[in-house]
């Protein structure tokens, strides 16, 4: 095995593209690592990223936020800024394991490792970010909803990876929310995690909305009639009802002995209405 800690963009691009086997990028390594040990993977290269500028910053672009894809969970806490701006996505991504692994984890490889449960990934579709990813063709950028195609299944393409997130400009009147739940009270796997944002007029009204939800079908999900049954409402008990129905309505998870079909399905109503009613308290205090 081959490691190698490229400082640019351009060299990580020809190390990853020009490997003979199996290469991978290693951002934090808390999965990569473990799956290494494990025997589950055994890469011919990997490719450290976190000596690449442009994966550890974060910065404010005009109102919009630009997370790099290397930047660790405690890094993304420390910023008072980010955290009153995105609170969800924050509290999403230090959801992640412990203390310990808070220092190591980043959404880059929480996406890119392709659990359906990963923590971050719900909070940033519903925050509707943006993955910028650098390649043998020059960068694009992807809706991080159509990153992740299935469990371990990514769009990326060979010799393709993330540099950075960019979250959409904060106006007045919005707010975010994630939720999981998990059997222990830490340290476990999501059985559902929902991430809600929204934007509410001055009169209370929600405006737009944005829904992803994770672990309960083979990717991550932006569910899309959630964020329409509350749109035009003031999340009164009826149009929590509709968002609970729609919510579950989009769930196709798998029975396990963490969670049967209709235990995941019940709690994802129950904790997408929950994430809903906290974003909204989190955009009223800041029209
Ligand atoms: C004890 C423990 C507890 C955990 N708890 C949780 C939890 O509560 N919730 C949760 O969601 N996860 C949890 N995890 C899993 C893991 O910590 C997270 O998925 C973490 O965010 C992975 O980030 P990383 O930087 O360590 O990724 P790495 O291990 O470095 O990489 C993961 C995968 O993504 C690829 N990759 C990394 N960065 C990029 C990039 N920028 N572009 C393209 N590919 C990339 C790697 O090649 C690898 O395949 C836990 C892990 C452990 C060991």
């Amino acid at each position: 095995m081959r490691y190698e800690a490229p400082e640019s963009l351009d060299a990580a691009v020809a190390l990853l593209a020009g490997a003979n086997g199996d290469a991978r990028v290693l951002a934090g390594g808390t999965d990569l690592l473990v799956q290494m040990r494990s025997d589950i993977l055994d890469p011919e290269l990997i490719v450290d990223i976190k000596k690449i500028a442009e994966t550890r910053r974060v910065t404010e672009e005009g109102g919009r936020w630009r997370i790099g894809a290397a930047v660790t969970g405690a890094e993304l806490k420390e910023n008072a800024r980010l955290k009153a701006a995105w609170p969800g996505v924050v509290e999403a991504a230090n959801l992640i394991g412990s203390t310990q692994i808070q220092g190591r984890a980043t959404m880059g490889g929480n996406l890119c490792n392709g659990s359906p449960a990963a923590d971050s990934v719900p909070a940033l579709i519903a925050a509707g970010a943006v993955a910028n990813v650098a390649g043998p063709k020059g960068r694009r950028d992807i809706p991080v909803e159509d990153v992740m195609l299935g469990p371990r299944k990514l769009s990326l393409t060979r010799g393709e990876f993330i540099v950075s997130f960019l979250l959409p400009a904060r106006g007045k009147g919005t707010g975010d929310a994630y939720l999981r739940f998990i059997p222990r009270t830490e340290m476990d796997i999501a059985v559902v995690g929902a991430g809600v944002n929204l934007t509410v007029d001055g009169a209370g009204v929600i405006t737009a909305a944005r829904v992803g939800l994770g672990a309960v079908a083979a990717r991550v999900l932006l569910v899309g009639p959630a964020a329409q049954a509350i749109v035009g409402s003031s999340l009164d008990e009826a149009a929590q009802r509709r968002l609970e129905a729609a919510a579950q309505a989009a769930c196709q998870p798998i029975d396990d002995k963490r969670g049967t079909i209709e235990f995941r399905t019940e709690v994802a109503g129950v904790l997408t209405r929950r994430a809903a009613l906290i974003a909204l308290e989190r955009a009223r205090a800041n029209r």
